[in-house]
């Protein structure tokens, strides 16, 4: 008997709070079914550092730093089809708040002038990725083929729309699993 090819994924979060992937793990059960229809490349959730060839990317969170923007594009280049998955991802999300005030200013503030500081300067390290000016939505950068809304999507969201891309189908949130909160 032909067993059917399951699905490569890959996961990530940028300028996210991982709360994204604790709701994907809040499909609960599912994740037996899960492990029969799809295999994890890099994630949170495995030991793999590279994205290699996929046919699915799920990101959360939005763009914060240089090294957001770098990930971001290795995944449109290695996954077929990308996931914006949550409010991050989709407009910038609660940290995008910050794009109201002046990053230097910021910067300062936490990490010069913050009472209780002892010599506090602005990390300088080059190992450390720049930030951006203003936080961004994924699709400013790159084309995303699908959005899942929600702070975070319910598991039950997440889990329809994995349901429905195994399946070859465009996933479609309903009444109930569609929210923005
Ligand atoms: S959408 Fe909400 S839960 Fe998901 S990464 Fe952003 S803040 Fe966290």
């Amino acid at each position: 008997m032909e067993t059917k090819r399951k699905l490569r994924v890959a996961t990530t979060s940028l300028a996210g709070c991982f709360g994204c992937h604790m709701s994907f793990l809040d499909i609960d059960e599912h994740l037996f079914e899960l492990v029969e229809l799809i295999e994890f490349d890099r994630s949170p959730l495995t030991d793999i550092k590279v994205v290699g060839d996929c046919d699915l990317g799920i990101i959360e969170g939005g763009l914060c730093n240089a090294e957001n923007v770098h990930i971001l594009r290795e995944f449109r280049a290695r996954c077929t089809k990308l996931v914006a998955l949550g409010a991050c991802a989709v407009n910038g999300g609660l940290p995008a708040q910050r794009n109201h005030l002046k990053l230097t200013e910021i910067l300062e503030e936490v990490y010069h002038t913050s009472p209780g500081l002892a010599h506090g300067l602005i990390p300088n390290d080059p190992e450390l990725p720049l930030p951006l000016n203003k936080v961004h939505p994924l699709h400013e950068v790159v084309k995303i083929d699908w959005f899942i809304p929600g702070c975070p999507p319910s598991g039950e969201a997440i889990w329809k729309a994995l349901t429905d891309i195994v399946a070859g189908r465009d996933p479609e949130l309903g009444f109930g699993t569609l929210h923005y909160d």
